[in-house]
């Protein structure tokens, strides 16, 4: 055998045991009760290790370096060697001890957290919050990739971006979003999206959602949709991607635009090109790539005009109740409100990306021990008010609102404002090419966009790194004013302005 077809084997042997917590870590969130939860951690933990080991064996080292001898690679062998020799270079440089040390304050952090959210008391979380920290400058030290900490942290979720890079694209695009939103509040509209708090069925909810994702191209065959308290996306294998929704009944956005959101997840999943499949480039090319998918169909598709123009008559009709007396515009006006407000999962499109830009200036003084743990509430608070001009009343609001730093995602949170970024650039390529593309939403055909994801982004899987990608398709680096441009053609006409 070929040294790199034994390495592609070794590889996906390795993705296979990931698969394999997908699926238990997929039950566990649809399926189990609470009390089993310690059982189910066991076993996931177990895999875990599994996957380390295998991965920092001298197998692996041997078949790296013997794939390396060889000349002249396809570009999907140079591919699965890159990411292979990467995932290994990593791994060597983190002992077990820290590893097991990072996943057991994440397992006692969730759990503080959870309690100081709860009692909207950051001092509980405090003392887990610091060692998570700490841990995570050990691990950044440990992978030193980059200038500094912070990006060693990012390459774990974005390839190749860096923080020089992320304050320079950060600083452009606040003020920005900034004067947007200021346009909009002195406008004098003011949608009313009172409409979507009335009470709309679950069930009716559930059907509806099935609907929209079957012509938006979720393939029921390899793939399912459950319930779950947060959504989320999955995949088993190439051919079996889970999604799930949390349908809320006096909240109409949730479940649908949740729905929306992680469908656009599960086609990039599920439209890797057979090559690739089982491989270890049967995966995104980084997160803000995976969530350019995701935003693309929930926002830039799913809460368009031309998409409603189709489905609202449909929406309707299932509830004559809640919608009969009102129009498609007040509708579409509604799930486009943009308000400033506290929380970042309900947050509109323009203050989405404002209060990433806030977690993303705090991580970056916690890393260059710029800030003690003590300070975050009371800086959280005033970046607040300065980028959004509201205070939180309490942490549970404030800093406190996000899961993600109990379990050590440091890094993470800039991937979702890439993730629009990344959406409005392809997205304005998939229009240029295919100018028609808005009119045939309003018939419900959703095929041409669909197809150019395949074409474009889907098939490769992980082929190309992100930067190479967006270049790929777009011809240029990524740019931010395809962003800024979006979000004026589509809410100055919202708000008249
Ligand atoms: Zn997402």
């Amino acid at each position: 055998m070929s040294q790199i077809k034994e390495l592609i084997i070794h590889f996906s042997k390795l993705k296979q045991l990931k698969y394999i917590n997908n699926l238990l870590n997929w039950d566990l969130q649809v399926y189990m009760p609470d009390g089993s939860n310690k059982g189910r951690a066991e076993l996931i933990s177990l895999v875990g290790e599994l996957v380390h080991k295998k991965l920092i064996s001298n197998k692996t080292e041997t078949l790296i370096s013997e794939a390396e001898q060889k000349k002249d690679l396809s570009l999907i062998d140079a591919a699965i060697l890159r990411e292979a020799k990467r995932e290994y270079q990593k791994a060597i440089k983190i002992p077990t001890d820290l590893v097991v040390e990072i996943a057991k304050n994440a397992s006692l952090g969730h759990k503080a957290w959870e309690k100081a959210r709860k009692k909207s008391d950051f001092s509980i979380f405090r003392p887990y919050l610091t060692k998570m920290i700490d841990l995570q400058k050990q691990y950044a030290d440990l992978i030193n990739i980059g200038e500094n900490r912070y990006d060693s942290l990012l390459d774990d979720y974005e390839p190749g971006a860096t923080k020089k890079w992320l304050s320079s694209l950060f600083n452009n695009l606040a003020p920005q979003l900034q004067t947007i939103l200021k346009k909009l509040e002195t406008s004098g509209e003011e949608p009313d999206s009172s409409i979507l708090e009335n009470v709309y069925d679950a069930k009716k909810q559930w059907e509806f959602s099935n609907s929209v994702i079957e012509k938006l191209g979720f393939d029921f065959s390899i793939g399912r949709q459950d319930k779950s308290v947060h959504p989320f996306t999955t995949a088993v294998a190439s051919e079996d991607v889970r999604i799930t929704t949390r349908i809320i009944e006096n909240f109409l956005p949730a479940g649908l635009f949740g729905t929306i959101h992680e469908c656009g997840h599960a086609l990039y999943d599920m439209g890797f090109m057979e090559e690739i499949h089982g491989t270890n480039l049967a995966d995104g090319s980084s997160l803000g790539i995976h969530e350019s998918q995701s935003r693309m169909y929930e926002n830039f598709v799913g809460r368009s005009k031309e998409f409603w123009k189709y489905w609202y008559p449909r929406l309707k009709n299932l509830f004559p109740e809640n919608l009969g007396d009102v129009a498609l515009n007040h509708f579409y006006k509604a799930i486009n409100t943009v308000k400033p407000s506290l929380i970042r999962v309900e947050a509109d499109e323009i203050t989405y990306s404002l209060h990433i830009i806030l977690r993303f200036e705090i991580e970056s003084l916690i890393f260059e021990d710029l800030i003690e743990v003590e300070e975050l509430p009371q800086v959280w608070d005033e970046k607040m008010t300065e980028l959004l001009n509201i205070t939180p009343p309490n942490d549970a609001k404030g800093i406190l609102q996000d899961v993600h730093w109990s379990g050590g995602a440091f890094g993470y949170f800039p991937t979702y404002t890439l993730g629009n970024l990344y959406a409005a650039q392809i997205y304005n390529d998939a229009l240029t090419k295919n100018p028609n593309m808005p009119f045939e939403f309003t018939s419900g055909n959703f095929n041409t966009l669909l197809q150019y994801l395949r074409e474009n982004v889907h098939q490769y899987g992980s082929i190309f790194h992100p930067r190479d990608l967006i270049h790929k398709i777009t011809g240029e680096a990524l740019n931010p004013e395809y962003f800024i441009t979006y979000l004026e053609e589509k809410f100055y006409p919202i708000y008249r302005v």
